[in-house]
């Protein structure tokens, strides 16, 4: 039996002397670099005690001895459990504690903080990488044979663990199995047209599923290239943009590169650029069209399952709409209530099944059981709406939904009706506390420049558009919305702020 992920990965892999990575400081490593990088490190990981089932978590900065890290612990059989470098002490201890993995790697710098934190019996052993390759675990890699035999893994067995971005409540560690990664890895290639001549221009953070999962392992699958940004940086994107034939990023890449006079002449060579993990606001969709050509291809999905539907290569990418099911995806959309499916135009839960869908949540199984439905659907807490042509329109979160006076208003619709008005840059919708209605609707905006609307002028402009339960009784104006690290806005965030 084969490594089922990394056979899978390597099953169209390349002549080992083409490139796989290349850093924004002009370093290339090939597939027999990256190959060999990997084994070390797995035998660096097998000597320091990582068992196959052993979680190996690394809070660390981007770098291709990151990337090399995590194939190497699924080459070793383990777990692989990336986290955001923005998580604080307290943060990595909950996680710590919770995945209980055997080794732990850190960025140097952090090391010293974690003195006493890795006491006790199940205490990980701690180890270090830094971002120019420097720490204890290169040290202990360097100098071992680069071929490691990978461990057999059956398609079921785990991969890797994610936490989730912790947008609604606490991050929840969602298992994901070699088959759950592979499945997916291998659809996008085909239905994105990914090979070998392809190069991604790849900025996104690979501690979450976009920039590891979606960019990195489609790319290796088809045997691309990747050029490797630690972070992203306007200025540097655009440098590289020429040489790259596809862009994977987040809406707020896009708004930034907006900004760039020189963004046309860059994506000159581009033949596909994707947008996820956050709406893109349909305004950012027509000004990249009409500054570079290109239609931002939206997609969907989310830690616990990976890319779900996307918008088609071929045929229209409608802006505000994330495209069908992937070939071999089931999506529906049902009544939360507890109804049946709904018709196109009606909004209800969204709900996921198929090879792309995660093994439930790490020693949860009650949260596990509470998200699938008895038929084995995965509840996936987004609202959603089907148009005639079966293509899905995220309308937002289940937990984001406004009850006010016992009416539902969904604040994707006030928000993009908002968002229509001259003077207004984007707005977010919220639910504060109300004595009389339960919740109000309030909306937080942020203008375009100076001399946008003031809230009377605002309202005014909404007259007519939405039924009156709909209007927002206050509106808030803000410099910026509160976003993370994947640019998704921190709704939560705004009603602690505003609801008192
Ligand atoms: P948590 O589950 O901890 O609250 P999270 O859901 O934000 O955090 P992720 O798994 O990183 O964590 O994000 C998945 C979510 O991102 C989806 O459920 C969806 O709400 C949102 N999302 C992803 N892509 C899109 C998109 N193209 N349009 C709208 N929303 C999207
Ligand atoms: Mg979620």
């Amino acid at each position: 039996m084969p490594n089922h992920l990394i056979a899978g990965l390597k099953a169209r892999a390349p002549h080992p002397d083409r490139r796989a990575i290349e850093t924004a400081g002009g370093r290339v490593l090939s597939y027999r670099d990256l190959d060999a990088l990997s084994g070390r490190l797995a035998r660096a990981l097998v000597a320091l005690g990582v068992e196959p089932g052993d979680r190996v978590a690394a809070q660390v900065e981007k770098s291709v001895e990151a990337l090399a890290l995590y194939l190497a612990a699924v080459r070793a059989g383990a777990v692989y459990l990336p986290l955001n470098m923005a998580y604080t002490r307290d943060e990595l201890a909950y996680f710590v504690s919770d995945a209980a993995p055997r080794l732990l790697v850190v960025d140097p710098a952090r090391h010293g903080d974690l003195a006493g934190f890795a006491g006790g019996p199940a205490a990980p052993r701690v180890e270090t990488l830094g971002p120019a390759g420097d720490g204890t675990l290169m040290e202990a890699a360097d100098g071992l044979d680069p071929d490691f035999a990978d461990v057999e893994r059956a398609p079921g067995d785990l991969a890797a663990i994610l936490y989730t971005s912790g947008t609604t409540g606490r991050s929840k560690g969602a298992m994901l199995t070699h088959d759950n990664l592979l499945s997916n890895a291998l659809t996008l290639v085909d239905l994105w047209r990914f090979g070998p001549d392809d190069v991604l221009l790849h900025a996104l953070p690979i501690f979450h599923t976009h920039g590891l999962f979606v960019a990195t392992n489609t790319l290796l699958a088809a045997g691309g290239a990747m050029l490797f940004l630690p972070r992203f940086d306007a200025a540097d994107m655009l440098r590289l943009m020429p040489r790259a034939t596809a862009v994977m990023g987040v809406p707020t890449f896009y708004v930034r590169l907006l900004a760039e006079p020189g963004l046309a002449e860059a994506a000159r060579n581009l033949r596909l650029v994707v947008s996820g993990s956050a709406p893109l606001l349909a305004d950012t969709h027509a000004a990249f069209r009409a500054r570079t050509g290109h239609a931002i291809l939206e997609r969907y999905g989310m830690t616990e399952t990976n890319m779900t539907t996307s918008n088609p290569y071929d045929g229209p990418r409608v802006p505000g709409r994330v495209g069908p099911p992937l070939p071999g995806v089931g999506v529906r959309v049902v009544d939360p209530a507890g109804g049946g499916p709904l018709d196109a135009g009606q909004t209800g839960m969204v709900q996921i099944r198929g090879p792309n869908v995660f093994a439930g949540y790490w020693r949860n199984p009650e949260k596990t059981a509470a998200e699938f439905t008895l038929d084995g659907w995965f509840v996936s807490g987004d609202l959603g709406q089907f148009d005639a042509t079966g293509s899905l329109a995220i309308v937002g979160r289940a937990k984001d939904l406004v009850i006010t006076g016992g009416y539902n208003v969904y604040p994707r619709e006030v928000e993009d009706a908002i968002d229509a008005l001259p003077g207004v840059e984007e707005s977010a919708v919220i639910g504060l506390p109300d004595a009389d209605l339960g919740e109000a609707v309030v909306a937080v905006v942020v203008r375009a420049g100076d001399g946008g609307p003031d809230e009377a002028a605002l309202l005014a402009g909404l007259d007519g558009r939405m039924a009156r339960f709909k209007r927002p009784r206050r509106v808030i104006f803000v410099d910026e919305l509160p976003r993370n690290a994947m640019g998704k806005v921190q709704k939560a965030a705004l009603r602690a702020r505003f609801s008192s």
